[in-house]
């Protein structure tokens, strides 16, 4: 059953949320000039239903979600994004605190089903978390913004 609309069988991603995923798509890519990052590249702006979504997946109880994400993504990487190249996967690691209160890393569940896809090792104990910070989602824009300034 798609884990958006909970209709359809036999798919995560029933092809009326693919379309809809789809017209939201931007496949986006910025590059910058600093030491950590030559490039990012994002599918989606995070607004409205996109947004729900990904809160409705890290926040709602709604681990699935990974898999309707994983899906769309695997089925459009290969034409916009081309991400096989790459030596390993890195997902996001998430404080002990917080992973016990969620259940899941929804960085990790993401990371090894496109890994496993796209046939790239998944390196999930690389990064550690050394701090609880606060929520990304509960930030504004020009504070997540600020953040990242801070960073480089
Ligand atoms: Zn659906």
């Amino acid at each position: 059953m798609c884990g958006i609309c909970g209709k359809g069988k036999n798919t995560y991603l029933c092809k009326k949320c693919e379309n809809k995923l789809k017209a939201q798509s931007i496949f986006g890519k910025d590059e910058y000039q600093d030491k950590y990052f030559d490039y990012h590249f994002y599918i989606f702006k995070y607004e409205k239903n996109i947004r729900s979504l990904i809160l409705d997946y890290k926040f709602n109880e709604k681990p699935y979600l990974y898999k309707s994400f994983t899906t769309f993504f695997n089925k459009y990487q290969k034409k916009y994004l081309q991400i096989d190249f790459y030596d390993i996967i890195l997902p996001v690691p998430i404080g002990k605190k917080r992973k016990k209160e969620r259940g899941y890393n929804q960085s990790l569940l993401i990371a090894r089903d496109i890994a496993k896809e796209i046939n790239v090792k998944l390196e999930k104990n690389l990064l550690i978390k050394t701090e609880n910070n606060i929520a990304q989602s509960s930030l504004d824009k020009n504070r997540k913004r600020a953040k990242c300034k801070e960073c480089v």
